[in-house]
């Protein structure tokens, strides 16, 4: 047992002594000024992957623990075969993009033009939005019915509201009585994402009132929600 921890301690150091030199040949090799081509590698890696501080995938938004002003995901801008016609730029989180094509895809070949109606929504264009509602029904109501700085999901890059072809892509209560509905209800899961209730209606079988909107949380976790049949918030909350 010594002897063979014996070989592995020579290995390891053979090894180092190996890469040390690699490293020196290739830090001498390169023509240009080293420092700068690595710094530029990592930069490179930066933009690609995002690197966010932390992962937001699963947390939980509400008035109670709103999102502070500095969750801003990195994001990307989705293309317009995923975009519903009228919709403006919208952008999500490279991992939700992905989903997005695919879960879309899928609708079209059942049948259903299900497409990206809204998505990102920055703390400060919810701030905006918050003051012009102040302004026009008072601060008192404002407060009850809307929607404070950093109670939307939407500021996490991975909620989007879905609409359909069928409806002209209006959010409203016409939504659920499509087979669009019908077809993400029994399908969104299976590409990660679950349906949300911003107003955290947690009785079961109640429609949400915003059918329309659903989160990214990763095929697993969307499938375990799905199967457990309460609110997302309510599964979000479980798995802290
Ligand atoms: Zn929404």
């Amino acid at each position: 047992m010594y002897r063979y921890l014996n070989d592995l301690h020579v290995l390891r150091l053979a090894f180092l002594l190996v890469s040390a030199s690699i490293a020196a040949i290739t830090a001498i090799g390169c023509g240009d000024d080293p420092a700068i081509d690595s710094r530029t590698e990592v930069s490179d890696v930066t933009s690609v992957v995002g690197a966010p501080p932390r992962d937001d995938t699963l947390r939980v938004v509400s008035r109670a623990e709103p999102l502070p002003p500095d969750v801003a995901p990195v994001l990307v801008e989705l293309s317009r075969e995923v975009a519903a016609p009228a919709a403006g730029q919208l952008l999500v989180t490279q991992v939700t993009a992905a989903a997005l094509h695919e879960l879309v895809a899928a609708a079209h070949s059942a049948g259903h033009d299900v497409r990206v109606v809204a998505a990102f929504r920055s703390y400060a264009d919810q701030e905006q939005a918050f003051q012009s509602l102040i302004a026009r029904i008072g601060e008192a109501r404002a407060v009850s019915t809307g929607t404070p700085p950093g109670t939307s999901e939407h500021q996490l890059g991975t909620a989007v509201d879905l609409g359909a072809s069928s409806t002209e892509w209006l959010l409203d209560e016409r939504f659920t009585s499509t087979p669009e509905f019908r077809w993400l209800q029994e399908h969104a899961h299976e590409f990660g994402f679950a349906a949300s209730d911003p107003a955290e209606r947690e009785a079961r079988n109640e429609l949400p009132s915003e059918p329309w909107h659903y989160r990214f949380v990763g095929i697993e976790h969307a499938a375990r929600w799905h199967d457990s049949g309460v609110p997302l918030i309510t599964y979000l909350r479980s798995t802290r």
